[in-house]
């Protein structure tokens, strides 16, 4: 294997780290801490698991944390009157609705609802738009700890060429713009892309968030190039019958050619909470001053 594999745990550790040690500072200048209400309405197994590992991160790093906890039926007036009452609760820095909502329920107005200065996942409007123009704002979790293992790589981004693979609202836009704000040279890849193996093969920088098991093999890496894998795939193994999880890039083969590669799982994945504690930290500052 010629890459260098990203330690996403070890680098979200670092991140933790340096957010406890500015927790414990603000905390003791305030004498209170930063906080974050979490929002889960209904009973998805896999929201429930991301809600409690981020309340446990809460905990480790001293940050105060809510849950609420909605039933299913919850109505949209019913949760809209929450966010509210969150917005206006000045023990609360940072508001996060776990997503997806029932589909009874419209997530757009919701995460309009969300003050935009307690929007530590970064998905309202406001804080969008204030992204595109390089403003002040709340970067989204995934896409600010992509950034972040790149950064640490020591690899500068500047003037390379970039390539995400998808383009989500929640992943691959972002990614973009703060490549693109970091003066990379950035092609923008999707479902309609003519020779996407091709594109791919000219970026020094690889983005993938499709959601498609192993599908970027080697065949696609320019040899060196900074490869990072976002995809979280669950997929049966022949042998034993167990899910496992897998990337959207086939590491083994990828992992020939690539100068620097992420791991799935421990790449991106422990990065996503890692910059959620941070953004909340970072929106009790502005509470502040
Ligand atoms: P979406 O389904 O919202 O978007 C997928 C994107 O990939 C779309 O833009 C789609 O194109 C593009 N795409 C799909 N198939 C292909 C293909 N064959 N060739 C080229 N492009 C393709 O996914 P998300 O952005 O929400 O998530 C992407 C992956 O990242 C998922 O595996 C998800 O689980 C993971 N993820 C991981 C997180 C983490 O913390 N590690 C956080 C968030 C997501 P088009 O627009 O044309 O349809």
């Amino acid at each position: 294997m010629a890459a260098t594999i990203i330690d996403g745990k070890a680098v979200a550790k670092d991140v933790r780290n340096e957010v406890a040690a500015e927790v414990e500072e603000f905390t003791k200048v305030h004498g209170f801490p930063p906080g974050l209400a979490v929002v889960i309405v209904g009973d998805d197994p896999a929201s429930r698991v991301y809600v409690d590992s981020k309340k446990k991160m809460c905990h480790t790093l001293g940050i105060y944390s809510e849950e609420h906890a909605l039933p299913a039926a919850t109505t949209q007036d019913q949760l809209l009157a929450l966010i509210k009452r969150l917005n206006e609760d000045p023990k609360i820095h940072g508001i996060l609705v776990q997503l997806p909502l029932p589909d009874h329920l419209d997530e757009g107005q919701v995460l309009e609802a969300i003050d935009p200065r307690k929007d530590v996942d970064g998905f309202h409007p406001v804080n969008v738009g204030k992204l595109l123009v390089g403003a002040e704002c709340f970067v989204p979790c995934t896409p600010a700890g992509v950034l972040e293992l790149i950064k640490r790589t020591g690899v500068e981004i500047k003037g390379k060429r970039a390539v995400v693979v998808g383009r989500s609202n929640i992943v691959g836009k972002p990614v973009a713009i703060l490549l693109l704000a970091e003066h990379a040279t950035v092609t923008v890849c999707h479902s309609r892309t003519r020779d996407l193996p091709g594109v791919c093969r000219e970026a020094d920088i690889l983005v993938v968030a499709i959601g498609k098991p192993e599908m970027v093999d080697a065949s696609f890496i320019k040899p060196g190039a900074v490869v990072i894998d976002v995809g979280v795939n669950e997929v049966g193994t022949s042998e034993t019958g167990r899910r496992k999880l897998v990337g959207d890039v086939k590491f083994d083969s990828a992992a020939e050619v690539a100068g620097y590669i992420t791991p799935v799982p421990g790449g991106v994945g422990p990065m996503t909470i890692a910059m959620l504690m941070r953004n909340t930290l970072v929106a009790a500052r502005r509470a502040v001053r």
